[in-house]
């Protein structure tokens, strides 16, 4: 779906009438071409920032060299090139007073950080802190965060925060390259943990990142799933793409585009778990990547709604997830340093007018990857859940006009995403070294004010 608007806004014939008007004008929001993760920072200028006695600057230091990019610990003199990346360590910030670290870090420069420009943070997780203080004021570095991500949000910069411990700094280089890359377009104003706790993989690759892998993604036959399929499939991953039989004609097309496996099932059955386990034992030995894309709506006011409209999304959103885990992780079905992906929704986060029963499917996802994380740590799998806020697909084409105007402006980018933008987070998640980040939930969405 094109953006009328900026459409509007690029046209020098009708540009200056949506300036009179005083209409929003977003900014064009760049996009990662390449391949995921290779080389993302060359010729990028990139400032590092220290809190005082921080334990994570050294290593994100080491990352920012290892990525492509000599970090600057002054920022350059006015007249400057512009700062491509700004990276800041406040792990140091454990009582009040050393919050003003990230007002001097931060003020002198926050004007000189370029259009598409990233922001990342590391901070002490809260529940790790010392003291109640500092538990404070690591939460502190989070209200930062938030902030400053909707002040410069209209430029396309995003700012982000990894709570990192101080024995999983080994593991900075994966969310680094992603949250400074140009893959976190629509990803701003959002936390992960970076934990040890998973059973790490030995080794890192960072192009063909999903060589050898075997995916299965679910409600692949179009918008957010078919972008996934296609993200994973790029990265070397053998995709097995599903979706109901009903959509096979699209799903056939699609997965002649992208050379992917089609299968046709409603998970929802009830022998769907066990005859997809069945069919990647047989086919492939096993899998290791499953994105539980697949989802629906049926949205009534709780007045209004239907038993069987309540039934019908928990049963496709909800319980056909947790069975079809279990039947993978059954008998190992699902390898050792596993992936799992699943779609929650910013409704899950915040609520939603009209949707009890998807908000309640997609927030007891966002409980069910908490829960899971530590079960599947020693078998080194991750599992972690994406909400996505307002993203142009077939599901958003179909409101209304002004709703689906509002909802494409109601963020701090001012427009609204692309299924690509999704499948970008799947596809980081799924990589086989991100294994600092389980049990997380990360919107994707342009930081939209519904559940800000
Ligand atoms: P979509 O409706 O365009 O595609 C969903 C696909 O899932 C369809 O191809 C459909 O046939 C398939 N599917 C539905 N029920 C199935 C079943 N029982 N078995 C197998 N396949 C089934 O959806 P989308 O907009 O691409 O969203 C993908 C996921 O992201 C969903 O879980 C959705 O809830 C979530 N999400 C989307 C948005 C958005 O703005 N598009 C926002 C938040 C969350």
């Amino acid at each position: 779906m094109s953006d009328l608007l900026m459409k509007l806004n690029r046209n020098p014939a009708t540009s200056a009438i949506t300036k009179a008007l005083g209409l929003p004008n977003p900014v064009e929001l760049a996009r990662e071409r390449g391949a995921y993760l290779a080389h993302p920072f060359e010729g990028k200028t990139a400032l590092l920032a220290r809190s005082v006695d921080g334990y994570a600057a050294d290593a994100l230091f080491r990352s920012l060299v290892d990525a492509g990019v000599t970090p600057i610990e002054q920022a350059p003199p006015e007249g400057g090139p512009p700062l491509d990346i700004v990276a800041m360590d406040a792990t140091g910030c454990a009582s009040p007073a050393h919050l003003r670290a990230l007002y001097d870090a931060f003020h002198p420069i926050v004007r000189r950080i370029a259009r598409n420009g990233r922001v990342l943070l590391t901070a002490c997780d809260p529940a790790m802190a010392e003291t109640p203080a500092a538990a404070a004021v690591a939460r502190g570095v989070e209200g930062f965060v938030r902030s400053l991500a909707k002040e410069v949000g209209a430029k396309g910069i995003t700012v982000n925060l990894a709570y990192v411990d101080r024995d999983a700094l080994d593991r900075l280089d994966v969310p680094l390259r992603f949250f400074c890359g140009m893959q976190a377009t629509y990803v701003t104003g959002q936390v992960c943990h970076v934990k040890a706790r998973v059973v790490a993989a030995a080794s890192t690759p960072f192009k063909n990142a999903l060589a050898g892998k075997v995916a299965l993604v679910t409600g692949a036959a179009r918008g957010i799933g078919m972008a996934t399929a296609e993200r994973l499939a790029q990265e070397g991953a053998t995709v097995v793409a599903l979706d109901m039989p009903s959509a096979a004609d699209d799903l056939h097309q699609a997965c002649g585009r992208i050379a992917a496996i089609p299968l046709m099932m409603d998970i929802s059955a009830a022998d769907s778990p066990e005859r997809l386990a069945k069919f990647f034992v047989e086919r492939f030995g096993g899998l290791d990547i499953v994105v539980h894309n697949a989802g629906i709506t049926r949205d009534r006011t709780l007045a209004n709604m239907q038993d069987h409209f309540w039934d019908m999304v928990i049963n496709v959103n909800l319980a056909a997830v947790i069975a079809i885990d279990e039947a993978f992780l059954a008998n190992g079905v699902l390898r050792n340093e596993g992936r799992i992906v699943c779609l929650s929704s910013v409704s899950g986060v915040a609520g939603n007018f009209g949707q009890t029963n998807y908000a309640a499917s997609k927030a007891a996802l966002i409980g069910y990857v908490a829960a899971q994380a530590p079960l599947l740590a020693p078998r080194g799998i991750c599992i972690n859940a994406v909400a996505p806020g307002f993203i142009e697909t077939a599901m958003t084409d179909d409101m209304p006009f002004v709703t689906r105007e509002v909802g494409r402006r109601l963020n701090s980018v001012k427009q609204g995403g692309r299924p690509r933008d999704v499948a970008e987070l799947i596809a980081f998640l799924s990589t086989p070294a991100v294994a600092g980040i389980s049990g997380d939930t990360i919107r994707v969405c342009g930081q939209g004010l519904m559940g800000a």
